[in-house]
């Protein structure tokens, strides 16, 4: 019997510990790209809305702090080819830790560079505090700052919470309050979420969690807490990121044969069926050509994907200066900018 399939734009989830009523697409796109890459991206972007696409995720540090110009000038040619309203679109971005005392100075580039009056969604991007380190040959801030060892660098009395602290505050001030629907983390552990609903300097506890999410990280205690406490669970490299390794994964492939469908839409359809929020990247517009369903797992594939975590368990996202936090070692050099 063939899987039933559903519209994979028309999934959509409700968020909670928001001031007005919120909902995210629980597909999106994602935009780390690579900075020679943004006219790619706003081609495959470009092709994505028109498919139905609405969720976009970016960041100001993305493309080396260029992706969000290549974004907004793919938002401002949809807009006026009228395939969508700004309303339509569900945006988010983040704060990069070299801006992490300067969270409404951050959220104003990117609504610049994205020519828009508010995003959906702004995030703190990582728990961790950079310092701001020029790069003498392009005049721009340096987004991984490193020591003449090629050691990563951290700002010494910063304190990673002060960056919610500052999101929080942004949603109820009258002057910037508009420009932001809902708000939330990313890269956070269980521990560092609680410490935010312990702190009563904060109001607006985060709507949203994003962190590296796909069979291999099932994160299956942060999805619990999160639950509990009405945290939605953004995925992101739900393919393993580049090259997609998840999807050369034999029990995908052994799954998506038995029921006709190819390893990413095992993959996209696990996500929703968990009701999670899922952002694979692509610079490849002709991948919407195919994308346009998910289809409702049975619950042994379900349990068998969810497995892949406890048998092949791997973090794919693991750069140097994220050793300092639990979960990950550090195993990936970032570039020295
Ligand atoms: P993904 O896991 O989405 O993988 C991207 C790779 O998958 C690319 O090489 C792409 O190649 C390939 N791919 C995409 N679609 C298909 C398909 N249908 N079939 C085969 N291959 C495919 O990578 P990311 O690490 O970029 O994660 C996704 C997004 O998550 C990011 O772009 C970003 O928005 C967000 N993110 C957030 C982070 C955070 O710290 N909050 C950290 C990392 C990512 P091709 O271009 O050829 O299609």
């Amino acid at each position: 019997m063939s899987l039933q399939k559903k519209l994979l734009t028309e999934a959509k989830l409700k968020l909670h510990n928001t001031k007005t009523e919120v909902f995210i697409p629980q597909y999106g796109f994602g935009t780390a790209s690579a900075p020679d890459q943004l006219e790619e991206t706003k081609t495959a972007l470009k092709a994505a809305v028109k498919a139905g696409v609405r969720n976009i995720d970016t960041a100001r540090y993305y493309g080396n702090g260029h992706i969000e110009y290549a974004i907004g000038e793919a938002i401002q040619e949809l807009i006026k080819e009228g395939v969508v309203t700004r309303e339509d679109l569900f945006i988010t971005t983040k704060v990069w830790p070299n801006y992490w005392n300067r969270a409404a100075d951050s959220l104003e580039t990117s609504l610049k560079a994205l020519q828009v009056d508010y995003v959906d969604l702004l995030l703190q991007h990582w728990p961790l505090c950079f310092p701001q380190v020029v790069n003498d040959k392009t005049g721009e801030l340096i987004g991984k700052p490193h020591d003449e060892n090629g050691e990563p660098i951290y700002e010494k009395d910063g304190d990673y919470i002060v960056t919610f602290q500052q999101i929080n505050k942004i949603l109820d001030d009258p002057a910037n309050g508009k420009k932001v629907r809902a708000i939330g983390v990313s890269n956070y552990d269980v521990l560092k979420l609680e410490r935010v609903f312990a702190d009563e300097s904060i109001k607006n506890k985060p709507s949203v969690l994003q962190v590296e999410l796909n069979p291999q990280l099932n994160q299956t205690e942060l999805i619990d807490f999160c639950t509990k406490k009405g945290i939605t669970v953004i995925g992101y490299s739900p393919l393993g990121s580049s090259g997609a390794p998840i999807l050369k994964l034999p029990e995908l492939k052994e799954i998506g044969d038995k029921h006709g469908i190819k390893p990413y839409d095992v993959v996209i359809s696990w996500f929703i069926s968990k009701n999670l929020v899922v952002i694979p990247r692509t610079i490849n517009p002709d991948r919407f050509k195919d994308i346009k369903y998910y289809y409702e797992l049975p619950e042994e594939d379900i349990k068998k994907i969810d497995q892949i975590g406890e048998t092949k368990p791997y973090r794919h996202i693991d750069e140097d200066f994220a050793h300092v936090l639990p979960g990950f070692t550090g195993r990936t050099k970032t570039e020295n900018e």
